[in-house]
């Protein structure tokens, strides 16, 4: 876990003179605030490990704040015609495209991702989520049954909740963080939201647009801090009735604990280590680029990427000499420059977590076929820097291979047959996405059905349609976004029944 120094501001932020410290605040009722305990927390810039702002450690007073905004907010934009709302989303779409460079350095500086990664994905990504739940909520159809013979009429009113919780982690910041407030305010629900305090930039710079863009003040309300203080408010929060979380399966566990008891709607999006199943007859060479993409895209920090790599025996010799060639031409450097493919991870702590596990997998005879070193950049030696690493194992069940590690780190094995791989996919308490490089009709079909994931990839990775079901199953979460399916999670139906 990342463990940021508390700084005391007592003092006040002009202790800071002489240094560019961005100072971050919480954005409630449409104004920036400084927490009420004038508590904060260091914001470390990755490249170079280095503090570069500070962030509001919000308390329960804070959350209090944020819910009574929302609350106030919430009788008038429930009541808000879907023309107007769709209106101002896609008014925050445009702002944060208009914006995208900003954007861009914000989340690289924060999270150590190359700038080429977060203007091309990142960025566009989040502007498209306010786009997209800006459209679908145009869409969203009631349904409605004639209860034929009964002289009755069924319709299913989708009402908003209320004051709603989205919690969201480091890696795709801003990306997530939109993933859950877009489609939760174009149901008409009000929102305290809380972005990881490892990367609260672009949550912050993303206030600003949306008093730009027209929101009322109080529909989206964004509070920073750690997430067992200002998270854990929110889940406890009675009044706040549904919290979207993504995040680590320990601490999703820990929010359906929490919340449980007083049955809060939950959407919990959490780890994965997703299995990547190359058979023989697939198209080797765009497998072959796929897979150095889905195996250290963005660090290895996405809950999508492929970190169980299993190949059919009969190219694991080709394969392994090509993929390892290839992985060690990416360039690790610092996230600003266009050239670089592998930014810094996120945090010191993070960096140290994802080397034990290698080391793990050493002591479970596996054998690293590159990387395992730290890199250490001219002029930014503090970076938090490692070299993508391909680690050859003889088992599927060693720690490396049933655990999530979340950098840059993959495995590869070989297998034989179909319900080898089948049963070796399916052996781990995950069960996010899984992704199968083959032609064949049949083993595509089979496969598809059997893997347990919520998300299959077929010749493809991340290929990501708005309009589809988002999610994983196991420890992998509970619920689905994505779609329709998230506005279903951001509203009650109520049916009513009505004979004539
Ligand atoms: P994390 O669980 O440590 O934190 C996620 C968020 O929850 C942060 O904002 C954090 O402050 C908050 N939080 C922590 N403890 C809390 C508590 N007691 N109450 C309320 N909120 C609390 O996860 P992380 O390290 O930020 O992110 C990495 C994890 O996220 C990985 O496991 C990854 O697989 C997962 N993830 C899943 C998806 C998905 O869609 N399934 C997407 C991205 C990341």
């Amino acid at each position: 876990m990342w463990n940021p120094s508390k700084l005391n501001l007592n003092k006040k932020i002009p202790a800071f003179a002489g240094m560019t410290i961005m100072n971050i605040k919480n954005y409630i009722n449409g104004q920036f605030e400084n927490p009420i305990n004038n508590e904060w927390l260091d914001n470390y810039c990755p490249a170079n490990g280095e503090v570069y702002g500070i962030l509001p450690n919000s308390s329960k007073d804070d959350v209090e704040n944020a819910y009574i905004a929302a609350q106030s907010a919430f009788p008038i934009w429930s009541q808000t015609t879907i023309e107007e709302r769709s209106r101002i989303l896609i008014k925050i779409s445009e702002l944060i495209e208009a914006n995208l460079q900003r954007f861009a350095e914000a989340e690289s500086k924060d999270n150590g991702k190359p700038i080429g990664l977060a203007k091309s994905v990142d960025i566009p990504r989040a502007a498209s989520n306010f786009r997209f739940f800006g459209n679908a909520i145009t869409q969203f159809a009631s349904e409605s049954h004639e209860s034929i013979g009964q002289q009755a009429i069924n319709y299913t009113l989708r009402q908003p909740i209320g004051v709603v919780g989205c919690i969201s982690p480091w890696n795709l910041p801003l990306y997530l963080f939109t993933w859950k407030i877009a489609p939760a305010i174009a149901a008409g629900n009000c929102v305290v939201a809380k972005p990881s305090e490892v990367t609260p930039m672009t949550a912050y710079l993303l206030g600003e647009i949306c008093t730009e863009a027209g929101l009322p003040k109080g529909v989206l309300n964004i509070v920073h801090g750690l997430g067992t203080t200002t998270g854990q408010a929110i889940v406890e929060h009675p009044d706040i009735k549904a919290i979207s979380f993504t995040g680590g399966t320990a601490t999703g566990a820990h929010i359906a604990k929490v919340a449980a008891p007083m049955f809060k709607k939950l959407s919990l999006e959490l780890g994965g280590k997703n299995p990547n199943i190359i058979f023989a007859d697939c198209d080797y060479q765009d497998m072959l680029k796929t897979t150095v993409r889905s195996s250290f895209s963005n660090q290895g920090q996405i809950c999508l990427c492929g970190s169980r790599i299993f190949v059919e025996a009969t190219i694991y010799k080709r394969f392994k000499k090509d993929f390892v060639q290839k992985v060690k031409q990416l360039k690790v450097g610092h996230p600003s420059e266009e050239s670089t493919d592998i930014g810094a991870l996120v945090s010191k702590s993070h960096l140290e977590k994802v080397l034990q596990y290698i080391n793990i997998a050493k002591q479970e005879n596996g054998t690293v076929l590159c990387g395992d070193n730290k890199v250490t950049l001219k002029d930014y030696e503090n970076g938090y820097y490692l070299e993508p690493t391909v680690i050859e194992v003889i088992t599927d069940d060693c720690r490396i291979n049933q655990e999530e590690v979340f950098g840059p780190v993959v495995t590869i094995m070989p297998f034989n047959y179909d319900d080898e791989v089948l049963q070796m996919a399916n052996k781990v308490k995950y069960g996010l996405s899984a992704t199968i490089w083959t032609n064949d009709l049949k083993r595509t079909m089979r496969m598809s059905n059997q893997i347990q994931a919520g998300i299959i990839w077929v010749n493809t990775w991340m290929l990501r349609d708005l309009r589809t079901p988002f999610g994983g199953v196991k420890a992998s979460g509970v619920g689905r976004e994505g779609g329709f399916e998230a506005l279903r999670f951001f509203t009650e139906a109520k049916n009513v029944c009505v004979k004539y």
